[in-house]
């Protein structure tokens, strides 16, 4: 039978509870146990597909294509494993099983109410994701901040379990111990308050991790156990680290994994983190650096493209060097002009998108790149631009556009496939998900790849219009991808520039630390040698000596390894 770690989070959000879970995964995969981790999201829509990535950050995407939170994100990298729609449970998916069997009538005319149809449809889907991925360990997060109106239903469904499955459910809480200047202290009054909270609607945790600007020494670690109730060795601090690779290694270190399979009566040898921390000194020590700009419309927003981020920082591992990446407003670039705004730039990605704003300035990037042979990296929207780049000022059709933001262009490069036509619902209506892509040999996508045929993760609606195909290819643009069994182009590319390619799904999705992604992996390489050729090599091995400890590619916003947007709403 599985057993279950929930984890909540206290104080307030942004504690990066989504690293914890997924750093507490790895722990016990390297221990040998099957483990599955699983979101509860409190918010009413069904999922994220919908929101803005202004407010929600990333909607990631999974091979069987749910629109999904980011933390999946983070299960998949850390674990090194794929999940599903399963994984991401919504308090508007509760509600809509709910409703549509009370619409059926197939609760006998009872009175339908949170407790028990809402917990029950919520333990449901936790127990069944936990049998059906036969795991010996379900990690259950669930999303939100205790104290929440919101969040109480899926505590009381995780308090239930526990009175249920007893010893086979450990509690984990996540708060905050913040560093008080004028003090000169830290404070553990949050900590205090939050667990107290916590065990008002019955749950006692077991396990406390406080995130902290400071390492918690004993004394302050031995209060909070006081006050909450918890042993002493239960009082993980949880010290911000550069970069979000080095959490698990940290809370390893504390004894949170041992803490958790001795709470669970596992019995299971130490892990082997070798690999891991190997993986971390890389992103440490990159001796080398190249500068990526990321032309979008979200780039104030830290967490809209987490995935591309991630990327880079596997693929700047791969290439023992450090991507830097100077986020570009499309907005802006359309203002200052592409020379200005991507002066000195080794690489330029165009990532995926929706809406108009600032398209031009996308495909002022895409030319700007092209025109200079500066590697170019599109990614969705970013094959959709780069199109639409080559139909206007190589091919000449100045007024050739996508359907999405001209309906009437003279050439709709980019197009609705007839099978779409009429759609006008939002949800629900794009191509998502896992599909086959077959590689054009001897292509610089089949070398990047090393591969003939490839699966990757798609979430758009327009995609490149065939009908001019044969135009765009006489005049250079060579299709190295295309989906198998219908007839969609997946990947365009410039043979006669350095390095040119553009997809149409998002390879960002499936790039990990033990497997970083051929695409994200090649690109580097090519604005690494863009830069050698720039600079000079003394200028490179000059900067490699002095690169020092430098931590991956995040964004240099707040200090909290793994947390959200400052501006993420609070669910
Ligand atoms: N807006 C474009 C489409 O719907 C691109 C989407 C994306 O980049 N994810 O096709």
């Amino acid at each position: 039978m599985p057993k279950y770690v929930v984890v909540t989070g206290g104080v307030v959000s942004s504690l990066g509870k989504g690293i914890a879970a997924a750093s507490l995964g790895l722990l016990l995969k390297a221990r040998g146990l099957r483990v599955t981790l699983q979101k509860l999201d409190p918010y009413l829509n069904v999922d994220p597909g919908t929101m803005s990535p202004f407010q929600h950050g990333e909607v990631f995407v999974t091979d069987d294509g749910a629109e999904s939170d980011l933390d999946l994100g983070h299960y998949e990298r850390f674990t090194n494993t794929s999940v599903t729609r399963s994984h991401n449970v919504t308090a508007g998916q509760v509600y809509d099983t709910i409703l549509s069997k009370e619409r059926r009538g197939d609760y006998l005319g009872r009175t339908v109410q949170v407790i028990p149809h809402v917990t029950d449809e919520i333990k449901r889907r936790i127990t069944n994701l936990a049998l059906t991925s036969q795991a010996d360990v379900a990690i259950i997060e669930i999303g939100g901040t205790v104290g929440d109106i919101e969040s109480l239903p899926f505590l009381e469904a995780v308090r239930q379990l526990r009175l249920e499955l007893r010893r086979d459910v450990l509690f984990v809480h996540v708060t905050l111990v913040p560093y008080l200047k004028v003090a000169g202290e830290v404070k553990t009054k949050p900590t205090q308050h939050s667990v107290r909270e916590l065990r008002e609607i019955g749950i006692q945790p077991d396990i406390l991790l406080c995130r902290s600007e400071v390492s918690l020494d004993s004394e302050v670690r031995e209060k909070i156990a006081l006050f909450c109730n918890v042993p002493t060795e239960a009082v993980i601090g949880a010290a911000d680290r550069s970069s979000i690779y080095e959490v698990p290694l940290m809370f390893h270190e504390g004894g949170l994994d041992s803490l958790v399979v001795q709470g669970l009566g596992l019995d299971t040898d130490a892990p082997d983190l070798r690999v891991w921390a190997d993986f971390v000194s890389r992103v440490r020590e990159p001796g080398k650096e190249c500068e990526i700009a990321v032309v979008g419309k979200y780039t104030h927003v830290r967490d809209a493209y987490k995935s591309i981020v991630e990327a880079f920082v596997h693929a700047g591992a791969a290439n023992r060097a450090r991507v830097r990446v100077r986020w570009v407003e499309a907005g802006d670039l359309e203002t200052h002009g592409a020379a200005e705004s991507l002066a000195e730039v080794d690489g330029v990605l165009v990532p995926g998108g929706f809406g108009e704003r600032g398209i031009e300035g996308k495909i002022e990037a895409a030319r700007h790149a092209r025109e200079r042979g500066i590697p170019y990296f599109g990614l969705c929207l970013g094959l959709q631009v780069a199109t639409i780049e080559f139909a206007r000022h190589v091919v000449g059709w100045q007024e050739a556009h996508s359907s999405e933001f001209d309906a009437h262009a003279a050439q709709k490069v980019i197009d609705l496939m007839a099978d779409q036509e009429g759609i006008s619902e939002k949800g629900g209506t794009m191509r998502l998900g896992s599909y086959r892509c077959a590689l054009k040999p001897g292509s610089l996508a089949a070398r990047a790849y090393g591969r003939s045929e490839v699966e990757e993760r798609h979430r758009h609606r327009y995609e490149f219009n065939n009908k001019y195909a044969a135009q765009l290819q006489s005049r250079g643009l060579v299709f190295s991808g295309r989906c198998v069994g219908r007839d969609l182009i997946e990947i365009v590319e410039l043979p006669d520039h350095p390095w040119f390619m553009a997809v149409q799904f998002h390879p960002e999705f499936k790039s990990r630390p033990h497997d970083p992604h051929p695409l994200f992996v090649d690109f580097v390489r090519a604005a690494l040698e863009r830069r050698r050729a720039r600079l000079g090599s003394d200028a490179l091995t000059r900067e490699e000596a002095g690169s020092g400890t430098q931590p991956g590619a995040e964004p240099p916003t707040g200090p909290v390894a793994g947390a959200r947007a400052p501006n993420r709403r609070d669910v």
